[in-house]
């Protein structure tokens, strides 16, 4: 079992979909990562910041998830990251009404003494320079480093977005900012063109139509579990992310095939997000609710053809 360091907002989100609307809630990054990474028996620490207007219970959460959160810098006087965003009737894509960085904008990351040599680091989507920060503080090499990114960042911090594609061995992105990255429409020249930038594997997620993995000459795609009702997708990259890289710090194993699994659990984690609202779902999520799903999701991918 490997320690893991998980980088990301721990944020208030306000969401919108055609079932309904929230107020502010609990979200950001890591908090969907660390829950996630909670499903396996990993030592986690969360970095990140908050202002004095985050309530202690959700802090409290995090830990009660076994998460060390001495890396959550609080800043009395400032307030919390913000996010709002509304998703469309396909649910499949949304439109950010707000994102307010606040405490995030003069962050600087600390990363626990006790989580320096750690060997697995997940870092969640926020501000590149933080990223790089938390690389920085990292006393060896550690066996991976996931990097997961967004148009947001694209847009404004391309150059220090590039200098920290530059370091990792996996980035997870969804299709269209891949598409973005590389100013590709083939998912396969895109992944291809990523790997040139940095990156060994480059996982391509593709919302309700699965995720794929590549990794040179190598591929694999895993669907989505078909639900019947997904509620709000809030988290769901980010539990994916969570599911993935805390499943590969369990097996401490980092090959493309051990990769393979962690794509089912990163998939399968997914789909228990995205059916409450926010982090509802995956607060009370037990491992005997994983196992069953995994069970279906293995029913639904095998198939036996002989070939000759
Ligand atoms: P996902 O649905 O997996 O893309 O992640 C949604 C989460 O990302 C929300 O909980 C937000 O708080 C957080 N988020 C949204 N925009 C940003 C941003 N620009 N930087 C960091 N985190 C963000």
């Amino acid at each position: 079992m490997g320690k893991l360091v998980i980088v990301g907002t721990v944020a208030f989100d306000a969401i919108e979909t055609p079932f309904g609307k929230t107020d502010k809630i609990l979200g950001g990054a890591a908090t969907f990562i660390g829950l996630a990474a909670s499903q396996f028996e990993v030592d986690s620490a969360v970095v990140s910041v908050v202002g004095g207007d985050f309530p202690n219970e959700y802090l409290e959460l995090l830990e009660s998830k076994s998460m060390d959160i001495s890396g959550v810098e609080v800043v009395p006087h400032g307030k919390t990251f913000f996010w709002s965003g509304r998703y469309h009737n396909d649910m499949n894509s949304r439109d950010t009404l707000a994102t307010e960085l606040n405490v995030l904008a003069d962050f600087k990351p600390v990363v626990p003494e006790n989580f320096k040599d750690a060997d697995y680091v997940m870092l969640g989507n926020l501000h590149p320079n933080v990223q790089l920060g938390v690389l920085e503080q990292m006393e060896k090499k550690p066996k991976l480093v996931v990097l997961d990114t967004m148009n947001f960042w694209m847009d404004n911090t391309w150059d220090e977005l590039m200098e920290v594609i530059k370091k990792v061995d996996v980035i997870t992105i969804n299709d269209e900012e891949a598409r973005q990255l590389t100013g590709e429409h083939s998912l396969k020249v895109a992944a291809r063109k990523i790997q040139e930038m940095g990156p060994t594997y480059v996982v391509i997620k593709k919302g309700e139509h699965g995720a794929l993995l590549f990794n040179g000459g190598n591929a694999f795609f895993a669907p989505a579990l078909p639900l019947e009702e997904v509620f709000d997708p809030t988290g769901a990259g980010d539990t994916f992310a969570g599911g993935f890289i805390g499943y590969l710090a369990s097996v401490d194993n980092v090959t493309f095939e051990s990769m393979k699994n962690a794509i089912i659990y990163g998939s399968t984690l997914a789909s228990f997000c995205v059916e409450k609202f926010g982090t509802e779902r995956m607060k009370h999520l037990s491992a005997n609710e994983v196992r069953k799903r995994l069970q279906e999701f293995k029913k639904l991918t095998q198939f036996e053809i002989e070939l000759t």
